[in-house]
């Protein structure tokens, strides 16, 4: 329970209508978008600035509050479940969004959506290039703090490529600026570079400068379907690196994820062993059809069954509908998701594939595999249910060894999505085998030093001092 002192003082930083502590909001800010980890914050906190950003930390520094820092609360890992109680930082009402065509930036407060932010540079012929699938509702703050990537990570990377500078505050309440607003510098550590990623763990993001890029002048979509995950994954491997086409987006959906788009949307998309492979070129009007029929000619060598170029643009949007909704959909067939997020060498993906296929069938649970394949980032999610404990149980290995196999190929247990809780266990096994515990100790001396107290976002990312 929160002392009577700490909570008159965050009464008085952001106002009595800010500092909610009534049953539904403590629900609502207790958990994350899908995973099964959750907890009671004290309070939820909402904030409408920096200033009051800072006074808020100030106040959980003097008393040792836990804060956990909330974008949108799309975290699929268990990131924003406040397992220690204390405040949850609501920062949505920071939103605004300046697009500074001369310097080819946009400068953002975290609360913008990714998607708004994108909309507010194409008002100007640019776009902000990373695209997480919940660019809807993923805030600008927790698309950093989890170094978000997305469908069009193939050809530009994930959040850390595109970030400038970022204000931040610290864990004292004290604010700062890591980065300069400019394209390159290198003045001091590349500590920007580390406060992306860290999930809320070292300081809070309040306002982030970002680069973007003009818009292509076309984009042709083409979607291949497949009998075989060996001819699906021979598509991607020779788009992506035998022909060096270089596409804007490379993406896989599995013969499960089609079929769960389908049911849930109501369409007929093909729905064949192999899968779909969604390929995105773009660029000057000539030459984007030139790369086009490049991907349908790999298309054809490795015997797509069929292949749709989509001409409306009804059409263009439903299909990538498809892969979008196939990662939720074990969501939305099962009572409990756990979410699969691992990144193997290019050359390793035919590899990972087949193994997912193997360990589905080992368990016998329900299996949609969808993903970046561009990046060798694939999404394994399982769909059980929770109350179902021999269904759950089984679940629950096969997720672990998904990850372990991630490892085995040379690959990450966690790509794009980060730690959070559920990955704690994998992430320190995959330490362990690359001899990377030492780097480990330098994460937790490091937490150290950011947050002395160990308030920020506790118990997550393996470095609490249980872990
Ligand atoms: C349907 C669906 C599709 C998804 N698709 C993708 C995808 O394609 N690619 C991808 O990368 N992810 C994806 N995700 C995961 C998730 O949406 C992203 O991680 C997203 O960027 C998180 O943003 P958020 O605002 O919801 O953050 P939250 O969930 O609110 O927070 C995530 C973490 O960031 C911290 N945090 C939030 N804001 C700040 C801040 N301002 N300063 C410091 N720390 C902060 C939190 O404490 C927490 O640790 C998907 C999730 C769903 C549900």
């Amino acid at each position: 329970m929160m002392n009577e002192d700490a909570l008159k003082e965050l009464v008085a930083a952001v106002g009595p209508e800010n500092v909610m502590n009534d049953q539904a909001s403590k629900y609502l800010f207790g958990r994350g978008a899908v995973d099964s980890f959750s907890g009671t914050p004290d309070v939820v906190v909402h904030v409408t600035d920096r200033e009051q950003v800072s006074k808020v930390v100030k106040v959980a520094y003097k008393y040792g509050i836990p804060v956990v820092t909330r974008g949108s609360g799309s975290s699929v890992t268990g990131a924003v479940a406040p397992s220690r109680g204390g405040i949850v930082l609501d920062l949505k009402a920071l939103d605004k969004i300046k697009v500074d065509v001369e310097n080819g930036i946009v400068e953002a407060e975290v609360g913008a959506s990714v998607l708004d932010v994108d909309r507010e540079c194409n008002k100007y012929g640019f776009f902000f290039p990373p695209d997480p699938a919940s660019a809807r509702i993923a805030s600008i703050g927790g698309a950093l703090a989890e170094n978000s990537g997305g469908m069009r990570g193939a050809r530009y990377g994930v959040m850390r490529d595109w970030v400038l500078k970022i204000e931040v505050v610290l864990s004292d309440g004290t604010v700062t600026y890591f980065g300069e607003s400019t394209y390159k510098n290198r003045a001091g550590y590349d500590l920007l570079g580390l406060m992306v990623g860290s999930e809320g763990t070292l300081g809070i993001i309040t306002k982030a400068w970002l680069k973007i890029m003009p818009l292509p002048e076309k984009i042709i979509r083409i979607a291949g379907f497949f009998n075989t995950l060996n001819d699906a994954a021979d598509a991607i491997y020779r788009i992506r690196v035998r022909d060096r086409i270089n596409p804007l987006i490379l993406e896989y959906t599995d013969m499960e994820g089609i079929k769960a788009a389908n049911a849930v949307k109501g369409l007929h998309y093909p729905e064949l062993p192999g899968g779909m492979v969604l390929v995105d070129v773009d660029g000057h009007a000539g030459g984007v059809e030139k790369a086009a029929e490049k991907v349908v000619n790999v298309m054809k060598e490795t015997h797509a069954a069929e292949i749709i170029v989509p001409d409306t643009k009804e059409k263009f949007d439903e299909i990538a509908e498809v892969r979008r909704v196939a990662f939720t959909a074990p969501g939305h067939l099962y009572p409990g998701f756990i979410d699969g997020d691992i990144a193997v060498p290019l050359s390793r993906v035919k590899d990972a594939l087949l193994r997912i296929a193997e360990i589905r069938k080992k368990y016998n649970v329900f299996i949609t595999t969808v993903g970046h394949a561009g990046d060798g980032n694939l999404h394994p999610n399982i769909g059980a249910d929770p109350k179902n404990a021999d269904e759950w149980e089984r679940a629950k290995k096969a997720a672990y060894e998904i990850n372990i196999m991630a490892i085995e190929l040379g690959g990450t247990v966690s790509a794009e999505h980060g730690i959070g809780k559920l990955k704690e266990d994998v992430l320190l096994k995959q330490f362990e085998v690359r001899q990377q515990m030492p780097v480990y100790k330098l994460m937790k001396e490091i937490k150290r030093v950011f947050d002395p107290k160990g308030i920020l976002n506790p118990d997550k990312y393996a470095l609490s001092d249980q872990a």
